[in-house]
């Protein structure tokens, strides 16, 4: 690593506050799927800055439309009414089939938003405010308190508890659990329709068909958080898509922007109606002019560019690929995920693999400690998907040496 580089490094650990460990290198910009550090050296990128920039870097399109918004106004706060909004929205809610939008600035408000509308839809009932919500073990919704309440892993949670309360955890794809919470006081089942932080895990049909029945039955809101495995990723524009069910409530982010920071929760018109009402929820820069210009760009150019046949295409030849190599090397014990977002198990931890590849100019990163993350962006080629396995196929090479 070059002096200037390297300083760089040790300002920021001077500076920022300590709550990553960071790899050790300073990107600078972007092109394609490609980046590129300060010291000019290039990066195949399959991280996508954690399944955000799905449409690759120094998109023309997406950049003159960033700038265009950017000359006109970037903030009016919410008491205003824009067009990139109303744009936004109108796109939204055509390709996630629901039916009100609230924007937010990141995943975790989204997700604070989901909550408070479950509660406000609960309290609407029956006038009482103990309501309970069943989150799943090994989820992740965030950082913020709510969003973190509802995170079913103890690590994070521990030195922030109390959490907002009322929380029960069951088994991801244990429908037998999820009954086991079940009581009067539920008012939401809130899961990721697959998994992202804590491994990777599709939901599967039959689990998610029985949750949304035990919802019906009982007036309980499913709550689906698509941060991560949303917007195209899964070849679906939304994952739930795949199967023959709608959530209640739905949020996203990660790639809804394609790196400007927005979210959003949505509801069907029946938790529209009797949930948050004016009053009741508001953001100063949620869903600003700037933030609703890139979402109504971004879904414009999915279109376009048809990204969800290619997500189903060119997802088909990595999971071949990374099958092919789960095969040849022993301590790889898995290969699960759906369409883009797909992980690597190993019966090790897997952070050796990762310095490696960033050595080698390949950016990869974990879902937990043993499991390999793949979530590029939307638009590699196969070309990209051969040369991610050259380079990882090397890595793992010499670690099977290294640990022979
Ligand atoms: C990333 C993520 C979040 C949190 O989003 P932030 O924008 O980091 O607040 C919530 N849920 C899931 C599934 C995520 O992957």
């Amino acid at each position: 690593m070059g002096e200037l580089m390297q300083q760089y490094i040790d300002e920021a650990e001077q500076d920022l506050l300590h709550t990553y460990n960071r790899y050790q290198v300073v990107l600078d910009r972007g092109d394609g799927v490609s980046l590129y550090d300060i010291e000019g050296k290039r990066y195949l990128d399959f991280v996508a800055g954690i399944a955000v920039f799905a449409l690759g870097y120094h998109n023309a399109e997406y950049n003159d439309a960033l700038k265009a918004q950017i000359d006109k106004v970037i903030h009016t706060s919410n008491y205003y009414y824009n067009v990139p909004a109303v744009e936004a929205a109108r796109h939204l809610k055509k390709i996630s089939r629901m039916d009100r939008v609230f924007f937010t600035n990141s995943g975790a408000e989204a997700i604070e938003g989901a909550i408070k509308a479950a509660r406000k839809y609960a309290y609407l009932k029956d006038g009482t405010t103990d309501h309970e919500i069943i989150a799943m073990n090994h989820s992740f919704h965030g950082r913020t308190m709510g969003a973190l309440s509802v995170t079913g892993n103890p690590h994070y949670r521990e030195a922030f508890e109390p959490g907002i309360g009322n929380i029960r955890f069951a088994d991801f794809n244990d429908f037998d659990s999820v009954l086991a919470c079940v009581n009067d006081k539920t008012c939401a089942i809130l899961l990721e329709t697959v998994q992202g932080e804590g491994g990777i895990y599709p939901v599967q049909e039959d689990f998610l068909k029985k949750v949304r029945a035990l919802c019906d039955e009982k007036d309980i809101l499913l709550i689906l958080d698509e941060i991560q495995c949303g917007m195209g990723r899964t070849g679906y524009w939304y994952a739930w898509q795949k199967y023959d069910i709608k959530p209640d409530i739905m949020t996203t982010a990660k790639a809804l922007g394609c790196g400007v920071p927005v979210g959003a929760f949505l509801m069907t018109e029946k938790v529209g109606q009797h949930s948050l009402t004016a009053g009741d929820h508001g953001t100063t820069y949620g869903g600003n002019p700037l933030a609703c210009a890139a979402v109504a760009k971004v879904l414009e150019l999915f279109e376009e560019n048809n990204i969800l046949e290619h997500v189903q295409e060119v997802s088909a030849y990595l999971e071949e690929k990374l099958d092919s190599l789960a095969a040849k090397y022993d301590f790889i014990t898995d290969r699960r995920g759906m369409g883009l977002m797909q992980g690597l198990v190993f019966d090790r931890p897997v952070a050796p693999l990762i310095n490696a590849a960033l050595e080698n100019g390949l950016i990869l990163i974990n879902a937990g400690t043993n499991i390999i993350r793949f979530v590029p962006p939307l638009v590699i080629t196969d070309a990209d998907v051969d040369e991610m396995i050259e380079i990882l196929d090397s890595c793992l090479k010499t670690f099977q040496e290294q640990n022979a």
